[in-house]
């Protein structure tokens, strides 16, 4: 649909008037956008004003697009396995969802084959298909490896993070890893020192290993509670270290979460986001390759995942080395429409602090803050309208409707 008439691309301005339009500092209701060659060219309270030109959309809700920070696929394409045509084709499928960036995350395997995922990504992201990569792997814990495939686990190594981040040609964004494995605060050190942001994340780690870890650089938690150390209350582990200093950075530390019901209660959701605080809090998908398709089997790397009622688990394999612990949840089938769907109407999250946690804090973390993630005049004309049950509707991304 490139070229739409009326969409907000080169030609014709479009003028979208909602019932809320969701700003940083407030929410507009009623409100309008006008989106001209592909940027929000103004914004204002009230109904449209006659000058405005004509309304060519009307929604309940206009939200900032979705930014996910961690993603692996979906569609029944993914990042970590295929070419370069199904990276795209996840891509496609989740911008179909209300996801206008994302990073493509990557799952633990061999150094090598690690390289030519960063390589090839890298190609994408210099063609605006995708924001950047995540290394979720492969320095992580092996007793919270959780779906990330055992054999490749490896202790953190300068020299193999520096291949990895010269083969992703600048476009390393984020890397999870263990903090307390040996070795790793020296990677954690040169990667914050590189500007990827660190993530703490499948580990094993106590309170005060994450603590030191903070110091050399981690200022993000992958998928808070799940792949980590449960909270105790006399062990806080990563929960609730990165939680309390996520709370006390003024977002310098965010934590992510899998909003989808199934990772995470939606109590423990609403804690998270009260003790992270506005500017804490980012909401991921963690999707694999089955989002948006029926249960059946599919892989995640190279592990065996069998969907049933939606959730992806390990399935059991005759090569008992390559399966760590079947039944383990590997990744979700969500999508973000689904998880901001959920953190607003089952959590009971303000429709506020949701649009920052899928959209305003990612993309300040990612360093397109000044690009995209708010609806601001001068910003790119990234954006979802919802209707009343938060339900997605229409997405617009770079000034064209998807
Ligand atoms: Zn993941």
């Amino acid at each position: 649909m490139r070229g739409e008439r009326g969409a907000g691309g080169a030609g014709a301005p479009a003028l979208i008037a909602a019932d809320h339009v969701v700003q940083p500092g407030g929410i507009l209701s009623p409100g309008w956008i006008r989106v001209r060659d592909g940027r929000i060219d103004a914004i204002d309270g009230g109904p449209p004003p006659p000058s405005a030109s004509p309304v060519t959309r009307r929604a309940a809700w206009a939200l900032p697009g979705f930014i996910d920070m961690h993603v692996h696929g979906g569609g029944g394409a993914s990042f970590t396995e295929g070419d370069s045509s199904e990276a795209r084709r996840a891509a496609a499928f989740h911008r179909a969802h209300g996801t206008t960036r994302l990073l493509a995350s990557l799952v633990t395997a061999s150094i090598d084959d690690l390289e030519r995922r960063c390589d090839m990504l890298a190609g994408l992201a210099s063609d605006g298909v995708i924001d950047g990569i995540h290394l979720e792997g492969p320095f992580l814990s092996a007793a919270r490896c959780g779906a990330q495939n055992p054999r490749y686990l490896a202790s953190p190594d300068l020299g193999a993070f520096s291949r990895l981040l010269d083969a992703a040609r600048g476009w390393l964004r984020m890397i999870t890893i263990a903090p307390e494995l040996p070795g790793a605060l020296d990677v954690i050190e040169a990667a914050a020192e590189a500007g990827v942001i660190v993530a703490a994340g499948h580990t094993d780690a106590s309170a005060a290993e994450v603590d030191l870890a903070v110091r050399a650089g981690v200022s993000h938690a992958t998928h808070l509670f799940n792949g980590m150390r449960p909270l105790g209350h006399r062990e806080p582990g990563p929960p609730g270290a990165l939680l309390d200093r996520a709370g006390a950075s003024d977002g310098a530390l965010t934590c992510e979460v899998i909003a989808d019901g199934t990772h995470l209660h939606d109590a423990i959701v609403r804690l998270a986001a009260r003790a992270a605080g506005p500017g804490g809090l980012v909401l991921i998908t963690d999707a694999m390759a089955a989002a948006g398709m029926p249960d059946g089997d599919y892989v995640l790397g190279e592990l065996a995942v069998t969907v049933s009622g939606g959730v992806a688990r390990l399935r059991a394999s005759t090569d008992s080395e390559t399966t760590p612990a079947t039944g383990s949840i590997a990744g979700s089938t969500a999508t973000m429409e689904l998880v901001v769907n959920r953190a607003i109407a089952q959590a009971g999250l303000p429709v506020g602090d949701v649009a920052a946690a899928a959209a305003t804090t990612p993309a300040r973390r990612l360093g397109l803050g000044g690009e995209t993630g708010a609806l601001r005049p001068g910003l790119c004309a990234d954006l979802v309208l919802l209707d009343a049950g938060f339900r997605l509707q229409a997405v617009m991304s770079r000034g064209e409707w998807v």
